[in-house]
Parts: C-alpha cells; structure tokens; sequence
C-alpha cells in the first residue's frame, strides 16, 4: 500500500472510531456538534477542497462536488431542525472514501500485476573486457556489440547467436510456455530468458529498438487509446452530473412549493430537501467512471500475458466484433519456410545458380529469400552485392560481382520482357535471369501449418462467417493451400496494392461486424491498415509489423486469433454487465430516492457496494488462460 492509501485508511479508521464513539458518548451541544465536525473534516477535507477545486476551475460537476453538497446539506439541515443527528454527513463521506480506496488500492494492484507479467525490460548488458564481465546500461550498448548472456539472464538487446547453445523462456513475449532451443546463427530477441547455456550475441539493434523496448511502448500506450464504452462514459458523465444536480435542485424546490401554491398544504421544506440530497448521493457515477477503464486496462494485460498485443482498448471492441478474417498466405497459414525442390532448365551449374540468386536475395526479408540462402548454406559475401532493388510482390534484381541478376515471379520476368519457361511442378516458382538471358528456375514448396486448419474452423464456431485468402503466389499453390485449410474464398497472383482492393471490396460487400486482416507482416503493411483491424502475427522481431498491426501476435499459431477474439468478448462482456448493473441499481435507488423510501445512508452503501463488484468483475478480465 502506498503511503498516500495507509493516510486515507488511518483517516477512516479515526473518523469511523469517533462515529461510534459518539453514539455512546454522553455530551450534547456545543461540545458534541465540535466533535462531529472534527470528525467530518477529518474524513472528508480533501473532498471539501477538491470539490472547491473544481468549482473555481469552472469543472463544477464531479463527483467530489456531489458528496460535499451532499454532506455540507446534511449538516445544515442537522442544524435547522436542530435534530442534532450529523451522523449522516459524516457516513456519506466515510463510506465514500472507504470506496475510493478500494478502488485506488484495486486499479494499484491490477497496475502492478500487469507490470509484473509484462517484466520484459532487462536491466544490464554484460560486456566482456579483459576476461571478465561488466555490467553497462543497455541503452548505451553500440549496434553490433557482441554482449554475453548468462543462463538465468534476461536478454537485454535482440541480436545473432555468435557462440554458445541454449535454451529460451520466451513465455513473457509469446505466452508460450515450452522453452526454445537456439544455437548459433539464430535471431535472439530481448526479453527472452537465457536458461542453460551462456550465449556470445553480437547485437542488431539498439536498445531502445529492441523487441522488449517497442513491447513495452506499445503495452504502455495501449491503455491511452479509447474504446467506444469508454469514450462514452467521458461524455455521459458530462452531461450526467449537472443533469442529476439540476434534478435534485427542482426535486428540493419544486414539490414543497407546489404543496403550499397549488395545494395549499405544508410545504415540508426539511423532508424534500434530505430528498433531493440522497438523490445526489444516489447519482454519483463512480462505479462507471471507474469499471470501464480498468475492464480494458485488465483485458489489455490478459491478452499481452497471453503474447496478444492488443495496441489500444478500441481494437479490443473491434476485434470482438470479428465477422470475416483475410489471410495471407505465406507466413501466416504456411510456415513460410521454404524447401527448395528442384531447379529446371538451368543453363549453367545447379550450384551457381542457387548461389547467385541467393546472393541477390541476401538483402531481402522475403521467406523466399531466407530460404534460398539456406538452401545455399554457404556464408554469403555481401560486398559483391549493389543496387539492391526489392519488387514486393515480384521479386528482387541485384547486381552481383556487377552483372545484373533477376529473382522473382512470372511478373518480374514480364516486366522486364524476359521470356522465361512455365513450370508445372506444384510449388512457388522462382526464375532467375542473368544480364536480361533467362536461365532457369527453381522450384520451391512452403508447408502449411499443423493446425492452420483447426484455427479456420474454430473461427467458424466463434461466428466467423466469411475466410479469405489473399496471395501473391500462384494459383496452382493458392488453391491446393485454400482447399486443404478450408478457406471460403481465395484470390491468388495478387500484387500489395491488389491485396488492398480486395479488402476493399470485401469491406464494402460485408453485411455486419469487423473486418480482420491477419498476415505475417510481409509486403502486407498497407492492407494491415486498410482493414477495420489488422493483425501481425509471429511478429517477434518484425519492426514493420508491430509498426503497422493494431494487434500483434507474439508467435505464429494461427490458434492465436481465435484466442485474441475470445478475449476481447470476455472484456467487452465485462464492460457491458458493469455498465447496465451500475445504471441499473442507480436508477432503482434514484426512484427510492425520490418517493423518500431510500435515504441517504442506503444511497452510499448502494454506491460503494456497486462499485466494488464492477471492480472485481473488472478485474475477471485478467484472466484468459482458458480461453
Ligand atoms: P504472399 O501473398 O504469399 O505473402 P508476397 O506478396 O510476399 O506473397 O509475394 C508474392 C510472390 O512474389 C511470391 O510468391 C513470389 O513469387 C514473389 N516474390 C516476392 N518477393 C520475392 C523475393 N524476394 N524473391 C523471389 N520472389 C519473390
Ligand atoms: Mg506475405
């Protein structure tokens, strides 16, 4: 507990004494009313001044101005009738505050519980000088530092295995719970835990670059950015607080004068006025201003402990609403490895083939690239490389030892008007040309996902109504890929800025609910942003990806999605039973109120009783393990 919190308990811990006290104690006047106003502004000081705050910023309608009219009204009508009773006053604002603390001492916890799963940030880097190891700030490790990483370490910056075997705990960025094994050569990203073996990484980013950096930016801001119920509750309370205000004053005014006008009968000002009190006490709308936010505060840390990176509350609405999911295929409904399985028509050596077209990918980030250098195997010069030229959707044309080499698709070779021989052979083809002369291709086959399948079809049980799948590749691939996944719909030969017409036609057909583009973060960041949502997966080291995602899965499970969506259900569910419970029993109470059957002290017992289950139903939203 913060010291701020143990203050405001010690407070009610007094205040509540001196209120119990009191009912035994056996001085009246003067002496008595000091010791109910000493307990009065024990409890409720800060209220009195925030609320005084409020009224000389011109923000008069907050729910610390409700309490203060509310309470300052009690006395005063203690006083008129001289009842003597302060007991009211003192309670509005005791349970009051026992809420708040509550609800401070809640949003603390949940806060802290979030951080706490999201414990990526490494503290230090290890560079090794002289034979022993230094610790030094991470953010100050240059790019291409080779640090060391002790088993039971954090990896601070993402990097290549230089030496040293491993195993990984990825769990606090994928969720993922069985260790990875890495060996040299391998991509390592920061935040993964080192559990066996030290590791030599030669570091490819910079600090503030690195995969745990941009997670935690990304975490943090996620909680910023404002869902529709939220933005709703910021209105409502604007145009709810003076509303009920206004209420209460013609509810105090209005029926004593009617009884003396029209009816001619007492007024009963004292009995209308405690009316329109406990009304106000009734209205305060902290049990909403309150769950909402901290429902999809919860919500955003339950899926980013699952390795869901949902960037802002307002995609969680979204993706709730998940009606027709577009794929892509490559990397995302197939491992995007690719085995190279044949090469045709090559005028010289196999090997030299695969050697230059594997020299000309060497820049690239396409999983056709990756695969060529290897199946190349041999470590690459990249000096003898230039003018590097990246086609997205066609290939790559480099010059390698200065001749001018073309990797790609039928497309590439098209446009570049080289006749190229069509292959038959069932997989990805990729022609190499050499100084505008065709020589040959090579054949290359991708592998679908084990349950890429199983992820289509629970999707369909979620409520999924249409599958799509985008691709770049041929059609002969992109139909045998759709039939064996089950996909409704597949469109193939697609350039990037196609994929995007497509969407956009799927966006104008659909009848209801939101589009979801899910894609491996490959040549696909302008339809990620076209879609209502798009969603990277196996983002792990993908900056594109994570830059242009609105929910980022940390591995490549396709399952993921279907976990992603029952999450945001289960939060939005959550927002919603809070929303209608606390309007519900507020406006219960508001009628008792009003008819004078509920008074004051079952205003604020009801009002902190809501908020205190909207808060614990707020914080369900944590959990999602079984989802
Ligand atoms: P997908 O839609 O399956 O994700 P892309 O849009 O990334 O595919 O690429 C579409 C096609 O373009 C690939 O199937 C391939 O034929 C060709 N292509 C794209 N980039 C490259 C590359 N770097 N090397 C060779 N071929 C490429
Ligand atoms: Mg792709």
């Amino acid at each position: 507990m913060e010291r701020e919190q143990k203050v405001k308990l010690i407070r009610i811990l007094i205040a509540g004494a001196m209120l119990i006290a009191l009912q035994f104690l056996p001085v009246t006047g003067w002496v008595r009313m000091g010791l109910y106003l000493a307990a009065y502004l024990i409890i409720g000081y800060d209220i009195l001044l925030e609320a005084f705050e409020g009224i000389r910023e011109g923000e008069i309608f907050d729910e610390d101005f409700l309490m203060a009219v509310a309470s300052i009204g009690a006395i005063v009508l203690a006083v008129i009738t001289k009842s003597g009773d302060f007991n009211e006053a003192v309670a509005v604002l005791l349970f009051f505050q026992i809420g708040e603390l509550f609800e401070d001492y809640a949003v603390d916890k949940s806060r802290d519980n979030i951080a706490d799963l999201m414990d990526v940030r490494p503290d230090y880097a290890n560079l090794e000088r002289e034979g022993r190891l230094e610790r030094v700030d991470p953010a100050e490790v240059a790019v291409g530092t080779v640090i060391t990483v002790q088993p039971g370490e954090r990896i601070p910056i993402d990097g290549v295995i230089l030496d040293g075997e491993s195993s990984l705990n990825t769990a606090a960025l994928t969720g993922e719970s069985l260790p990875r094994d890495v060996s040299p050569g391998d991509e390592v990203a920061s935040g993964c835990i080192n559990l066996s073996g030290v590791l030599r990484v030669r570091t490819t980013k910079a600090f503030g670059e690195s995969t745990a950096s941009k997670i935690l930016d990304l975490v943090e801001n996620a909680a910023e950015k404002k869902a529709k119920p939220e933005a709703f509750i910021t209105r409502f309370a604007k145009v709810y607080t003076p509303i009920v205000c206004f209420a209460a004053l013609a509810l105090a005014i209005l029926p004593p004068l009617v009884s003396q006008l029209v009816l001619h009968t007492a007024p009963q000002w004292t009995t209308w006025i405690y009316r329109a009190l406990t009304f106000l006490v009734i209205s305060c709308p902290c049990a909403l201003v309150i769950s909402v936010p901290l429902t999809f505060f919860a919500g955003l840390g339950g899926a980013s402990r699952a390795g869901i990176l949902v960037k802002g509350s307002n995609y969680m609405e979204t993706l709730s609403r998940t009606r027709t999911v577009v794929f892509d295929k490559t990397g995302t409904l197939t491992k995007g490895v690719f085995e190279v399985e044949d090469i045709h028509h090559a005028i010289r050596n196999e090997a030299e083939l695969l050697e230059l077209a594997a020299l000309a990918e060497s820049a690239s980030a396409h999983p056709i690239s990756l695969s060529l250098q290897r199946a190349h195997g041999k470590c690459l010069d990249r000096s003898r490389v230039t003018d590097v030229r990246e086609d997205s959707g066609k290939g790559v044309v480099a010059r390698v030892d200065g001749i001018e080499v073309a990797v790609g698709n039928e497309k590439l070779m098209n446009e570049l008007g080289i006749p190229f021989q069509s292959c038959h052979s069932a997989g990805t083809i990729v022609h190499v040309a050499v100084n505008g002369v065709y020589e040959g291709h090579i054949v290359v086959t991708d592998v679908i996902k084990p349950n890429a399948a199983e992820a289509v079809s629970a999707l369909r049980k979620l409520g999924v109504t249409k599958t799509v799948m985008l691709t770049g590749d041929n059609e002969q691939v992109a139909k045998q890929v759709s039939g064996q996944i089950g996909i409704d719909e597949v469109h193939s030969g697609l350039m990037p800025d196609e994929k995007v017409a497509q969407v956009e036609r799927l966006l104008e057909r659909r009848t209801n609910g939101s589009l979801v583009f899910v894609g491996d973060g490959v040549n696909d960041a302008p339809v990620l942003s076209r879609a209502d949502l798009g969603v990277a997966m196996g983002a792990l080291g993908s900056d594109a990806a994570i830059e242009a995602a609105d929910v980022v899965l940390m591995d490549d499970d396709p399952m993921k999605l279907r976990k992603a969506i029952r999450i945001a259900r289960k939060c939005l569910r959550i927002v919603h039973q809070n929303i209608w419970f606390a309007i519900g029993v507020k406006l219960v109470c508001l009628v008792l109120g009003a008819l004078g059957i509920a008074n004051m002290w079952l205003a604020v017992f009801a009002d902190v009783g809501v908020m205190v289950l909207a808060v614990l139903n707020a914080i369900r939203a944590l959990r999602v393990k079984n989802l």
